[in-house]
């Protein structure tokens, strides 16, 4: 089904508010098999906002607008759709008791304008929000569907997966069926060409890949008469995908890495301790965003000074003499102080330049991970060619991670 986004707010005309409420609704149709062939940005405005409707109707059937639902003046979102669909409004009891009963909660009061939130087409099938105040409804009529939202982009999201997704499957030709694949170590543009055998000429399923800040997605979807073939042909190519990037995929279901290695550890019953330098402790924070790092997590050491390399984690002086405070040999003395420290199962640890300077002889972005696994040891090169500095400390967190994820997949 053809389909078009209308943000409506004068803030996005500004720049002040990114319209990401658009990205979210495409890319939710798109998996969904409507395309979307238009997005408009209007102001609080309703001329134009009536004249941007009709644009949408002229070439679309489902019209997707976000925005002006709320109590004040300028929201006039409700009222222009439902004028423009012929409808009139008639006060939802519903609403009335939840908007009550929101304030009451709040130990608030609630302001008469609030009341005009309460109104909606006769006809439409509303979308009633728990997450904020404004409902959303959809309203149908000879064929063309106007969808409203709120505006806030956290109540958008609630209200499109609860209530508006629903309603929207009745018009869903295909089923779909889609998985979403995370991998580290390989960029973009190399994993594309790793995998072209399978991406080109692929109508079903398809393959889309999307780079994230060292890391790289792929997304597998089909499109079938039945959710079980849409299934079966995403199984078969994720297996294909497997057979020529596997060792680069750490999840099939779309966790992040943090997740994916606090829960393995679990798993394991296996123990963790960092000796962390130019990551400033982003490991730690990473392991402990994830609930459950404490049943993993024994301690994390900033050993960012060469004095704390050798205090905390006992790094002997001589090897940083003798091969460089940024080297492998003290990486891996970093890991084995670490893990011996608390008695864990494994260290790892990071030693290099984040930029934008470099010892001579080195460059920002090379660094050394270290780790340490029972009677194991050894480090992982990095060299991001790159002189940012954020950058290069997240990509060095993502690389710690991954030297866990690969021991405890028995690859180191
Ligand atoms: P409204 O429903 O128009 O009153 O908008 C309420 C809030 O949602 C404001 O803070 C807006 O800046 C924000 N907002 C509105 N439209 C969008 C959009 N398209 N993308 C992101 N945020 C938005
Ligand atoms: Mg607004």
């Amino acid at each position: 089904m053809k389909t078009s986004i209308i943000a409506v707010g004068t803030e996005l005309l500004f720049g002040q508010t990114v319209n990401t409420n658009a990205s979210y609704l495409s890319e939710n149709l798109n998996l969904m098999g409507f395309d979307v062939m238009y997005h408009f940005v209007v102001g609080d405005n309703p001329n134009r906002l009536r004249e941007k409707l009709a644009d949408a109707f002229k070439d679309t059937d489902l019209v997707l607008l976000t925005g002006g639902l709320g109590p004040t003046q300028d929201d006039l979102t409700k009222e222009i759709v439902a004028e423009y669909m012929g409808a009139d409004l008639y006060r939802d009891e519903k609403v009335v008791e939840d908007l009550k009963a929101f304030f009451e909660k709040r130990g608030g009061h609630m302001a008469d304008n609030n009341l005009k939130q309460a109104y909606l087409p006769v006809g439409c099938t509303p979308l009633y929000n728990a997450s904020g105040t404004a409902p959303g409804f959809a309203l149908e009529k000879n064929g063309k569907i106007a969808i409203c939202f709120p505006g806030p982009p956290r109540e958008l999201k609630w209200l499109f997966e609860n209530g508006g997704r629903q309603y929207l499957e009745q018009f869903m030709e295909k089923k779909m069926y889609y998985r979403v694949i995370r991998t580290i170590g390989i960029g973009e543009s190399d994993l594309e060409t790793l995998l072209m055998p399978l991406i080109d000429g692929q109508t079903d399923p398809t393959i889309a890949t999307y780079a994230k800040e060292g890391e790289c997605t792929l997304r597998v979807a089909s499109q079938r008469d039945t959710l079980e073939e849409a299934r079966s042909a995403t199984e078969d190519m994720i297996a294909r995908i497997d057979d020529l990037a596997g060792k680069y995929i750490y999840s099939y279901d779309d966790e992040e890495l943090d997740e994916v290695v606090v829960r393995l550890l679990r798993e394991k019953h296996l123990t963790i301790t960092a000796a962390e330098s130019c990551t400033g402790g982003m490991f730690a924070s990473a392991i402990t965003n994830v609930a459950g790092a404490s049943d993993i997590l024994k301690a994390s050491f900033v050993t960012y000074s060469i004095e704390a390399k050798h205090k905390l984690v006992g790094v002997p002086y001589e090897i940083i003499d003798s091969y460089g405070v940024v080297s492998p040999e003290t990486a891996e003395a970093m890991a084995a102080g670490a893990m011996s420290s608390f008695g864990a199962d494994i260290g790892i640890s990071v030693t290099g330049f984040a930029g934008p300077d470099a010892d001579p002889g080195h460059n920002a972005g090379e660094a050394y991970i270290g780790y340490a696994y029972k009677d194991r040891s050894g480090y992982v090169p990095v060299n991001t060619s790159r002189n940012i500095r954020n950058w290069n400390r997240n990509y060095f967190k993502l690389r710690m991670l991954r030297t866990v994820y690969q021991i405890l997949k028995g690859e180191l």
